[in-house]
Protein backbone atom coordinates (compact mmCIF):
# COMPACT_ATOMS: atom_id res chain seq x y z
CA UNK A 1 0.00 0.00 0.00
CA UNK A 2 1.45 3.41 -1.15
CA UNK A 3 0.37 6.57 0.60
CA UNK A 4 -0.05 9.62 -1.60
CA UNK A 5 -0.67 13.59 -1.32
CA UNK A 6 -1.62 15.04 -4.87
CA UNK A 7 -0.39 18.38 -5.51
CA UNK A 8 -2.85 20.28 -7.75
CA UNK A 9 -5.58 17.35 -7.52
CA UNK A 10 -7.92 19.38 -9.19
CA UNK A 11 -5.89 20.17 -12.47
CA UNK A 12 -5.56 18.10 -15.76
CA UNK A 13 -3.11 15.95 -14.14
CA UNK A 14 -4.61 15.44 -10.78
CA UNK A 15 -7.74 14.63 -11.71
CA UNK A 16 -5.62 11.62 -14.39
CA UNK A 17 -4.03 10.51 -11.47
CA UNK A 18 -6.97 10.00 -9.38
CA UNK A 19 -8.45 8.23 -12.19
CA UNK A 20 -5.51 5.64 -11.77
CA UNK A 21 -5.70 5.57 -8.12
CA UNK A 22 -9.53 4.62 -8.33
CA UNK A 23 -8.55 1.84 -10.18
CA UNK A 24 -6.20 0.31 -7.73
CA UNK A 25 -7.88 0.70 -4.34
CA UNK A 26 -5.62 -2.19 -3.13
CA UNK A 27 -2.24 -0.23 -4.05
CA UNK A 28 -2.83 3.59 -3.59
CA UNK A 29 -4.34 5.34 -0.43
CA UNK A 30 -4.74 9.15 -0.35
CA UNK A 31 -3.41 11.04 2.65
CA UNK A 32 -3.87 14.36 1.61
CA UNK A 33 -5.50 16.57 -1.92
CA UNK A 34 -5.07 20.11 -2.68
CA UNK A 35 -6.41 22.88 -5.17
CA UNK A 36 -6.23 26.57 -5.35
CA UNK A 37 -9.85 26.61 -7.72
CA UNK A 38 -12.51 24.25 -8.71
CA UNK A 39 -13.76 23.58 -4.47
CA UNK A 40 -16.89 22.06 -5.41
CA UNK A 41 -14.75 19.30 -7.85
CA UNK A 42 -11.76 19.36 -4.51
CA UNK A 43 -14.89 18.63 -2.29
CA UNK A 44 -15.93 15.67 -4.59
CA UNK A 45 -12.90 14.35 -4.74
CA UNK A 46 -12.65 14.16 -0.91
CA UNK A 47 -15.80 12.27 -0.45
CA UNK A 48 -14.52 9.99 -3.11
CA UNK A 49 -10.60 9.58 -1.80
CA UNK A 50 -11.53 10.10 2.07
CA UNK A 51 -8.02 12.15 2.36
CA UNK A 52 -6.71 12.70 5.90
CA UNK A 53 -6.36 16.23 4.53
CA UNK A 54 -7.10 19.20 2.21
CA UNK A 55 -5.02 21.79 1.26
CA UNK A 56 -6.37 25.00 -0.43
CA UNK A 57 -5.15 28.89 -1.02
CA UNK A 58 -7.07 31.24 1.14
CA UNK A 59 -9.62 31.91 4.16
CA UNK A 60 -12.90 31.63 1.38
CA UNK A 61 -12.00 28.67 -0.07
CA UNK A 62 -11.27 26.83 3.12
CA UNK A 63 -14.19 28.08 4.42
CA UNK A 64 -16.63 26.92 1.41
CA UNK A 65 -14.83 23.59 1.25
CA UNK A 66 -15.88 23.14 5.43
CA UNK A 67 -19.10 24.38 4.30
CA UNK A 68 -19.43 21.44 1.21
CA UNK A 69 -17.77 18.63 3.35
CA UNK A 70 -20.08 19.48 6.84
CA UNK A 71 -22.32 16.72 7.74
CA UNK A 72 -21.12 14.18 4.82
CA UNK A 73 -19.53 12.20 6.95
CA UNK A 74 -15.82 12.69 5.66
CA UNK A 75 -13.45 13.92 8.08
CA UNK A 76 -10.98 15.78 5.96
CA UNK A 77 -9.26 18.43 8.33
CA UNK A 78 -9.02 21.70 5.46
CA UNK A 79 -5.94 23.38 6.15
CA UNK A 80 -4.70 26.28 4.34
CA UNK A 81 -1.83 28.09 2.80
CA UNK A 82 1.98 27.65 1.03
CA UNK A 83 3.50 26.59 4.19
CA UNK A 84 0.43 23.75 4.73
CA UNK A 85 1.21 22.03 0.40
CA UNK A 86 4.71 21.72 2.18
CA UNK A 87 3.50 19.91 5.21
CA UNK A 88 1.44 17.17 3.54
CA UNK A 89 4.33 16.86 1.05
CA UNK A 90 6.88 16.08 3.28
CA UNK A 91 4.75 14.49 6.13
CA UNK A 92 6.15 11.32 7.62
CA UNK A 93 2.72 9.09 6.74
CA UNK A 94 3.73 9.72 2.87
CA UNK A 95 5.42 7.62 0.47
CA UNK A 96 4.57 9.76 -2.89
CA UNK A 97 4.15 13.11 -4.11
CA UNK A 98 2.31 13.74 -7.72
CA UNK A 99 3.42 17.09 -7.86
CA UNK A 100 1.09 18.46 -10.44
CA UNK A 101 0.18 22.49 -9.13
CA UNK A 102 1.34 24.61 -12.72
CA UNK A 103 3.64 27.28 -12.40
CA UNK A 104 6.66 28.50 -10.01
CA UNK A 105 3.52 28.17 -7.28
CA UNK A 106 4.77 24.60 -7.45
CA UNK A 107 8.34 24.56 -6.71
CA UNK A 108 7.94 25.27 -3.12
CA UNK A 109 6.08 22.17 -1.86
CA UNK A 110 7.65 19.86 -4.45
CA UNK A 111 10.83 20.88 -2.95
CA UNK A 112 9.75 19.62 0.35
CA UNK A 113 8.44 16.27 -0.71
CA UNK A 114 12.22 15.95 -2.27
CA UNK A 115 13.84 17.10 0.76
CA UNK A 116 11.90 14.80 3.14
CA UNK A 117 13.39 11.78 0.49
CA UNK A 118 10.15 10.91 -0.96
CA UNK A 119 9.53 9.40 -3.80
CA UNK A 120 8.43 12.80 -5.96
CA UNK A 121 5.82 12.16 -8.78
CA UNK A 122 7.12 14.55 -11.54
CA UNK A 123 4.56 16.81 -13.18
CA UNK A 124 5.48 20.61 -12.46
CA UNK A 125 8.22 21.10 -14.93
CA UNK A 126 8.67 24.59 -14.13
CA UNK A 127 10.27 23.97 -10.63
CA UNK A 128 12.90 22.09 -12.01
CA UNK A 129 13.43 25.07 -15.08
CA UNK A 130 13.94 27.45 -11.92
CA UNK A 131 15.93 25.30 -9.85
CA UNK A 132 17.40 22.85 -11.20
CA UNK A 133 20.64 22.10 -9.44
CA UNK A 134 19.37 22.63 -6.03
CA UNK A 135 16.34 20.58 -6.66
CA UNK A 136 18.43 17.56 -8.12
CA UNK A 137 20.64 18.03 -4.97
CA UNK A 138 17.95 17.87 -2.58
CA UNK A 139 16.97 14.56 -4.46
CA UNK A 140 20.22 13.26 -4.19
CA UNK A 141 21.18 14.41 -0.68
CA UNK A 142 17.77 13.38 0.98
CA UNK A 143 17.79 9.86 -1.35
CA UNK A 144 14.61 11.01 -2.77
CA UNK A 145 13.13 8.60 -5.67
CA UNK A 146 12.16 11.59 -8.91
CA UNK A 147 10.26 9.45 -11.43
CA UNK A 148 9.31 12.08 -14.39
CA UNK A 149 5.55 12.16 -15.56
CA UNK A 150 5.93 14.36 -18.35
CA UNK A 151 4.82 12.18 -21.02
CA UNK A 152 8.03 12.73 -23.09
CA UNK A 153 10.45 12.61 -20.27
CA UNK A 154 8.75 9.79 -18.76
CA UNK A 155 9.60 7.66 -22.41
CA UNK A 156 12.99 8.77 -22.08
CA UNK A 157 13.10 7.49 -18.94
CA UNK A 158 11.49 4.34 -19.97
CA UNK A 159 14.30 4.00 -23.00
CA UNK A 160 17.10 4.48 -20.78
CA UNK A 161 19.19 1.68 -20.48
CA UNK A 162 18.63 0.61 -16.37
CA UNK A 163 20.67 1.90 -13.81
CA UNK A 164 21.31 4.95 -16.02
CA UNK A 165 22.69 7.93 -13.80
CA UNK A 166 22.41 10.99 -15.08
CA UNK A 167 25.64 10.71 -17.16
CA UNK A 168 25.66 10.06 -20.82
CA UNK A 169 29.21 9.68 -21.40
CA UNK A 170 29.75 5.61 -20.68
CA UNK A 171 26.23 4.95 -20.95
CA UNK A 172 26.17 4.08 -24.85
CA UNK A 173 23.42 7.37 -24.82
CA UNK A 174 24.29 9.67 -28.00
CA UNK A 175 21.36 11.69 -27.77
CA UNK A 176 17.95 12.69 -26.08
CA UNK A 177 15.07 13.24 -28.93
CA UNK A 178 12.21 14.99 -27.52
CA UNK A 179 9.09 14.77 -29.69
CA UNK A 180 6.62 17.63 -29.68
CA UNK A 181 3.06 17.60 -31.85
CA UNK A 182 3.73 21.02 -32.94
CA UNK A 183 0.37 22.46 -31.58
CA UNK A 184 -2.39 24.04 -32.87
CA UNK A 185 -0.48 26.80 -35.27
CA UNK A 186 2.06 23.89 -36.98
CA UNK A 187 0.05 24.54 -40.26
CA UNK A 188 -0.74 28.61 -39.81
CA UNK A 189 1.55 30.77 -41.80
CA UNK A 190 3.41 32.36 -38.68
CA UNK A 191 2.44 36.11 -40.38
CA UNK A 192 -1.68 35.28 -39.20
CA UNK A 193 -0.08 34.53 -35.75
CA UNK A 194 0.18 37.94 -34.44
CA UNK A 195 -3.91 37.69 -33.28
CA UNK A 196 -5.34 34.28 -32.19
CA UNK A 197 -7.30 34.56 -29.37
CA UNK A 198 -6.85 32.44 -26.11
CA UNK A 199 -9.57 29.34 -26.84
CA UNK A 200 -7.75 29.10 -30.29
CA UNK A 201 -4.86 28.78 -28.58
CA UNK A 202 -5.63 26.04 -25.81
CA UNK A 203 -7.37 24.04 -28.75
CA UNK A 204 -4.69 21.41 -28.93
CA UNK A 205 -5.13 19.10 -31.44
CA UNK A 206 -3.72 15.73 -29.81
CA UNK A 207 -3.85 16.47 -25.67
CA UNK A 208 -6.31 18.02 -23.09
CA UNK A 209 -4.60 20.08 -20.80
CA UNK A 210 -4.65 22.76 -18.17
CA UNK A 211 -4.70 26.04 -19.80
CA UNK A 212 -0.65 27.88 -19.30
CA UNK A 213 0.75 24.45 -20.79
CA UNK A 214 -1.82 24.31 -23.58
CA UNK A 215 -0.50 28.09 -24.49
CA UNK A 216 3.10 26.74 -24.03
CA UNK A 217 2.64 24.28 -26.37
CA UNK A 218 1.42 26.50 -29.02
CA UNK A 219 4.09 28.76 -28.89
CA UNK A 220 6.31 25.94 -27.99
CA UNK A 221 7.97 26.83 -25.25
CA UNK A 222 6.29 23.94 -23.54
CA UNK A 223 9.08 21.60 -25.69
CA UNK A 224 11.73 24.36 -24.19
CA UNK A 225 11.06 23.75 -20.71
CA UNK A 226 11.46 20.35 -21.71
CA UNK A 227 14.68 20.60 -22.96
CA UNK A 228 15.72 22.45 -20.08
CA UNK A 229 13.79 19.66 -17.59
CA UNK A 230 15.34 16.90 -20.15
CA UNK A 231 18.87 18.63 -18.61
CA UNK A 232 18.32 18.08 -15.27
CA UNK A 233 16.79 14.50 -15.42
CA UNK A 234 19.02 13.30 -17.67
CA UNK A 235 22.27 15.09 -16.94
CA UNK A 236 22.72 15.70 -21.23
CA UNK A 237 24.12 19.04 -22.35
CA UNK A 238 22.01 21.05 -24.66
CA UNK A 239 23.60 20.07 -27.53
CA UNK A 240 22.71 16.65 -26.91
CA UNK A 241 19.00 17.17 -26.32
CA UNK A 242 16.98 17.17 -29.99
CA UNK A 243 13.36 17.64 -30.30
CA UNK A 244 11.62 16.80 -33.31
CA UNK A 245 8.19 17.29 -34.79
CA UNK A 246 6.02 13.75 -34.74
CA UNK A 247 2.36 15.30 -35.33
CA UNK A 248 0.09 11.91 -34.30
CA UNK A 249 2.06 11.80 -30.57
CA UNK A 250 2.35 8.42 -31.01
CA UNK A 251 5.89 8.22 -30.46
CA UNK A 252 6.85 9.92 -26.64
CA UNK A 253 10.19 10.59 -27.48
CA UNK A 254 13.46 8.50 -28.11
CA UNK A 255 16.62 8.09 -26.57
CA UNK A 256 19.19 7.04 -29.52
CA UNK A 257 22.68 5.63 -28.69
CA UNK A 258 26.27 5.33 -30.07
CA UNK A 259 25.64 2.00 -32.16
CA UNK A 260 22.58 3.37 -34.08
CA UNK A 261 20.11 2.30 -32.24
CA UNK A 262 16.86 4.06 -31.34
CA UNK A 263 14.74 2.87 -28.64
CA UNK A 264 11.61 4.61 -28.93
CA UNK A 265 8.53 4.47 -26.34
CA UNK A 266 4.63 4.49 -27.50
CA UNK A 267 1.34 4.68 -26.65
CA UNK A 268 -2.08 7.15 -27.48
CA UNK A 269 -1.71 10.49 -25.91
CA UNK A 270 -3.40 10.10 -22.52
CA UNK A 271 -1.39 10.93 -19.56
CA UNK A 272 -2.71 8.05 -17.31
CA UNK A 273 0.08 5.73 -19.37
CA UNK A 274 3.10 8.06 -17.38
CA UNK A 275 1.32 8.24 -14.39
CA UNK A 276 0.52 4.78 -13.97
CA UNK A 277 4.07 3.51 -14.82
CA UNK A 278 5.15 6.21 -12.11
CA UNK A 279 2.95 5.42 -9.64
CA UNK A 280 3.42 1.71 -9.58
CA UNK A 281 7.43 1.57 -10.63
CA UNK A 282 9.08 -0.92 -11.34
CA UNK A 283 5.87 -2.92 -11.55
CA UNK A 284 3.10 -2.62 -14.47
CA UNK A 285 -0.37 -1.43 -14.17
CA UNK A 286 -3.79 -0.55 -15.93
CA UNK A 287 -4.56 2.84 -16.50
CA UNK A 288 -7.29 2.98 -18.00
CA UNK A 289 -5.79 3.55 -21.71
CA UNK A 290 -6.65 1.30 -24.90
CA UNK A 291 -4.13 -0.57 -26.94
CA UNK A 292 -2.41 1.62 -29.52
CA UNK A 293 -3.86 0.69 -32.83
CA UNK A 294 -0.79 1.71 -35.52
CA UNK A 295 -2.83 0.06 -38.36
CA UNK A 296 -5.62 2.66 -37.57
CA UNK A 297 -3.03 5.54 -37.16
CA UNK A 298 -1.78 4.22 -40.10
CA UNK A 299 1.37 6.69 -40.50
CA UNK A 300 4.39 8.26 -38.03
CA UNK A 301 5.52 11.94 -39.43
CA UNK A 302 8.40 13.75 -38.56
CA UNK A 303 9.96 17.06 -39.37
CA UNK A 304 12.19 20.03 -37.93
CA UNK A 305 11.26 22.36 -35.63
CA UNK A 306 10.76 25.93 -37.60
CA UNK A 307 12.50 28.00 -35.27
CA UNK A 308 10.83 31.17 -37.08
CA UNK A 309 7.27 30.30 -36.62
CA UNK A 310 8.15 29.33 -32.33
CA UNK A 311 10.81 31.46 -31.23
CA UNK A 312 9.95 30.52 -27.55
CA UNK A 313 11.80 27.21 -28.30
CA UNK A 314 14.53 28.68 -29.24
CA UNK A 315 14.72 31.58 -26.21
CA UNK A 316 14.71 28.08 -24.21
CA UNK A 317 17.71 26.49 -25.56
CA UNK A 318 19.58 30.02 -25.31
CA UNK A 319 18.54 30.09 -21.50
CA UNK A 320 19.85 26.74 -20.98
CA UNK A 321 23.01 27.45 -22.43
CA UNK A 322 23.27 30.44 -21.04
CA UNK A 323 22.75 28.96 -17.61
CA UNK A 324 22.71 30.73 -14.08
CA UNK A 325 19.61 32.07 -13.25
CA UNK A 326 18.55 32.70 -16.72
CA UNK A 327 15.82 29.32 -17.21
CA UNK A 328 14.37 30.92 -14.13
CA UNK A 329 14.14 34.36 -15.56
CA UNK A 330 13.05 32.57 -18.69
CA UNK A 331 10.24 30.93 -16.86
CA UNK A 332 8.85 33.75 -14.73
CA UNK A 333 8.45 36.17 -17.51
CA UNK A 334 7.35 33.39 -19.82
CA UNK A 335 4.35 33.03 -16.39
CA UNK A 336 3.62 36.29 -16.86
CA UNK A 337 3.23 37.05 -20.65
CA UNK A 338 1.29 33.58 -20.71
CA UNK A 339 -1.20 34.87 -17.96
CA UNK A 340 -1.35 38.06 -19.72
CA UNK A 341 -2.47 36.85 -22.81
CA UNK A 342 -5.18 34.53 -21.52
CA UNK A 343 -6.69 37.28 -20.10
CA UNK A 344 -6.84 38.98 -23.20
CA UNK A 345 -4.52 41.93 -21.82
CA UNK A 346 -1.31 40.79 -24.72
CA UNK A 347 -1.57 39.44 -28.02
CA UNK A 348 -0.18 36.12 -28.97
CA UNK A 349 2.20 37.69 -31.02
CA UNK A 350 3.28 39.58 -28.16
CA UNK A 351 4.52 36.53 -25.89
CA UNK A 352 7.80 35.92 -27.05
CA UNK A 353 8.94 39.27 -27.53
CA UNK A 354 8.46 40.34 -23.76
CA UNK A 355 10.11 36.73 -22.50
CA UNK A 356 13.46 38.00 -24.97
CA UNK A 357 13.38 41.53 -23.48
CA UNK A 358 13.23 40.49 -20.54
CA UNK A 359 15.98 38.06 -21.01
CA UNK A 360 18.40 40.26 -22.30
CA UNK A 361 17.69 43.04 -19.96
CA UNK A 362 19.03 40.66 -16.88
CA UNK A 363 22.27 38.86 -16.31
CA UNK A 364 20.83 35.54 -14.85
CA UNK A 365 23.93 35.67 -12.35
CA UNK A 366 23.62 34.34 -8.77
CA UNK A 367 24.67 31.45 -6.48
CA UNK A 368 22.12 29.16 -7.29
CA UNK A 369 20.32 29.31 -3.82
CA UNK A 370 17.27 28.97 -3.27
CA UNK A 371 16.49 33.17 -1.89
CA UNK A 372 18.88 33.90 -5.21
CA UNK A 373 16.07 32.17 -7.16
CA UNK A 374 13.21 33.68 -6.12
CA UNK A 375 14.92 37.26 -6.55
CA UNK A 376 15.76 36.46 -9.87
CA UNK A 377 12.52 35.06 -10.09
CA UNK A 378 10.67 38.37 -8.92
CA UNK A 379 12.76 40.40 -10.81
CA UNK A 380 12.04 38.81 -14.03
CA UNK A 381 7.88 38.71 -13.07
CA UNK A 382 8.53 42.64 -12.03
CA UNK A 383 10.49 43.60 -15.43
CA UNK A 384 7.49 41.41 -16.97
CA UNK A 385 4.86 43.25 -16.28
CA UNK A 386 6.35 46.09 -16.79
CA UNK A 387 6.63 45.30 -20.46
CA UNK A 388 2.87 44.22 -20.34
CA UNK A 389 1.83 47.64 -19.46
CA UNK A 390 3.48 49.29 -21.75
CA UNK A 391 2.13 47.30 -24.54
CA UNK A 392 -1.52 47.14 -23.32
CA UNK A 393 -3.84 47.25 -25.84
CA UNK A 394 -7.03 47.91 -23.74
P1 LIG B 1 -4.08 22.70 -14.42
O1 LIG B 1 -4.14 24.16 -14.58
O2 LIG B 1 -5.11 21.84 -15.04
O3 LIG B 1 -4.03 22.33 -12.85
C1 LIG B 1 -3.19 23.00 -11.95
C2 LIG B 1 -3.49 22.60 -10.52
O4 LIG B 1 -2.66 23.39 -9.65
C3 LIG B 1 -4.92 22.85 -10.08
O5 LIG B 1 -5.28 21.90 -9.10
C4 LIG B 1 -4.84 24.24 -9.45
O6 LIG B 1 -5.88 24.50 -8.52
C5 LIG B 1 -3.50 24.17 -8.77
N1 LIG B 1 -2.86 25.48 -8.63
C6 LIG B 1 -2.71 26.42 -9.60
N2 LIG B 1 -2.08 27.50 -9.11
C7 LIG B 1 -1.82 27.25 -7.80
C8 LIG B 1 -1.20 27.99 -6.76
N3 LIG B 1 -0.71 29.22 -6.95
N4 LIG B 1 -1.09 27.41 -5.53
C9 LIG B 1 -1.58 26.17 -5.31
N5 LIG B 1 -2.18 25.43 -6.26
C10 LIG B 1 -2.30 25.95 -7.49
O7 LIG B 1 -2.61 22.25 -14.94
P2 LIG B 1 -2.16 20.84 -15.54
O8 LIG B 1 -2.37 20.83 -17.00
O9 LIG B 1 -2.70 19.72 -14.72
O10 LIG B 1 -0.57 20.93 -15.32
C11 LIG B 1 0.00 20.76 -14.04
C12 LIG B 1 1.52 20.63 -14.22
O11 LIG B 1 1.80 19.44 -14.95
C13 LIG B 1 2.14 21.78 -15.01
O12 LIG B 1 3.40 22.08 -14.47
C14 LIG B 1 2.29 21.20 -16.40
O13 LIG B 1 3.38 21.77 -17.11
C15 LIG B 1 2.56 19.74 -16.10
N6 LIG B 1 2.16 18.84 -17.18
C16 LIG B 1 0.86 18.75 -17.56
C17 LIG B 1 0.47 17.90 -18.59
C18 LIG B 1 -0.97 17.74 -19.00
O14 LIG B 1 -1.25 16.89 -19.85
N7 LIG B 1 -1.90 18.48 -18.44
C19 LIG B 1 1.46 17.13 -19.24
C20 LIG B 1 2.78 17.25 -18.83
C21 LIG B 1 3.13 18.10 -17.79
MG1 LIG C 1 5.25 17.02 -22.23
Amino acid sequence: MQTLTVLGATGSIGESTLDVVARHPDRFRVFALTGRSRIERLAEQCRQFRPRFAVVSDVLAAERLTALLDGGGVDTEVLMGEAQLAAVSAAPQVDAVMAAIVGAAGLGPTLAAARAGKRVLLANKEALVMAGALFMNAVDQAGATLLPIDSEHNAVFQALPAGYDRQPDGSGVARIVLTASGGPFRDRDPATLVDVTPEEACAHPNWSMGRKISVDSATMMNKGLEVIEAHWLFGAPAERIDVVVHRQSVIHSMVEYVDGSVVAQLGNPDMRTPIAHALAYPERIVSGVGPLDLCRIGRLDFEAPDLRRFPCLALAYAALRAGGGMPAVLNAANEIAVERFLAGRIGYGDIAGIIESVMNAMTGAGDGSLEEIEAVDAEARRRAIARVDAREVV
